[in-house]
């Protein structure tokens, strides 16, 4: 029970990478506010997570706007009293040339992607410095430090949230405010699926995601989690401003 007594936010954890790690916190003994925009979803993870006997409730909210963030963390306040972890983790993808792209689908990716980490973090280090400390844990991905051909816009978000990490990380190292990111390569969520089935040949595409990473497999969400729930414990006392890549190798390459 790494995270007893502990309380932690997962934002756009109502699938995917953000679901597995609202599960595997709760696993861990932290109390979790679950965020997504869709209230079934979200009832869905608490009532997994009651199950398994950890305790959570679920918060609506559009992270991409300031007001939805304040309120998911004062509904963490409300409900435990404290908040030691975030994991801004929501995230949607934009794989189109930049040329193809519109005003409201750009300004939508960074407001999810980048403006979404803005407003929690601005929120949720003052209450954790009245605390004595907490950690940040953002979910960017491997094109926050690589490039990848089509999605230009994606890409400059997450190394908007890379850069990010690393300026909030400088900004609070000497107040016990740990600030580190994950950068996932390529993972079998719904968010590749989507992505798969948008291509010209969707059964060709998943192969190309299957071999493409040097352990040539498909990275899991639970992977994702574990790296995550690492960087937020104990066991990183003396690490922050890292991008650490959770992606079979990819980034090596
Ligand atoms: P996913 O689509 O299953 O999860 C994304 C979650 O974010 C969904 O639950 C979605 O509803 C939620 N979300 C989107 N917009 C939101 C908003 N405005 N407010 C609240 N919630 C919102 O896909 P995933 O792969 O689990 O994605 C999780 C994170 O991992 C994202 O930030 C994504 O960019 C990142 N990532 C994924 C991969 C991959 O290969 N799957 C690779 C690198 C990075």
């Amino acid at each position: 029970m790494k995270f007893a007594g502990k309380s932690a936010i997962v934002t756009g954890a109502t699938s995917g990478i953000g679901r597995a790690t609202a599960v595997a916190f709760a696993r861990e003994g932290a109390r979790v506010v679950v965020n997504g925009r869709n209230e079934k979803h979200g009832n869905d993870v608490v009532a997994e997570i009651h199950r398994a006997g950890g305790d959570a409730v679920f918060a609506r909210g559009d992270v991409s706007r300031s007001e939805d963030n304040e309120r998911l963390i004062d509904a963490c306040m409300a409900h435990y009293g404290r908040m030691d972890i975030l994991c801004c983790n929501a995230g949607i993808n934009l794989a189109k040339r930049i040329t193809d792209t519109n005003d409201d689908e750009v300004e939508r990716v960074l407001a999810v992607n980048v403006k979404s980490i803005i407003y929690a973090a601005r929120h949720a280090i003052p209450i954790m410095l009245g605390q004595g400390g907490g950690v940040i844990v953002v979910v960017a991905s491997k094109t926050g430090l690589v490039a990848q051909y089509d999605s230009p816009v994606y890409c400059a978000s997450k190394g908007a949230a890379v850069l990010l990490v690393k300026a909030l990380a400088l900004d609070y190292a000497t107040r016990n405010v740990r600030v580190n990111a994950v950068c996932p390569g390529i993972v079998e969520t719904r968010m590749l699926k989507q992505l798969a089935a948008e291509a010209r040949d969707p059964m060709a595409k998943w192969r190309e995601y299957e071999t493409a990473q040097p352990m040539r497999r498909l990275g899991t969400a639970e992977e994702c989690a574990r790296a995550i729930l690492w960087l937020a414990s104990e066991e990183a006392s003396f690490i922050t401003g890292v991008a650490l890549p959770v992606d079979g190798g990819f980034v090596a390459m």
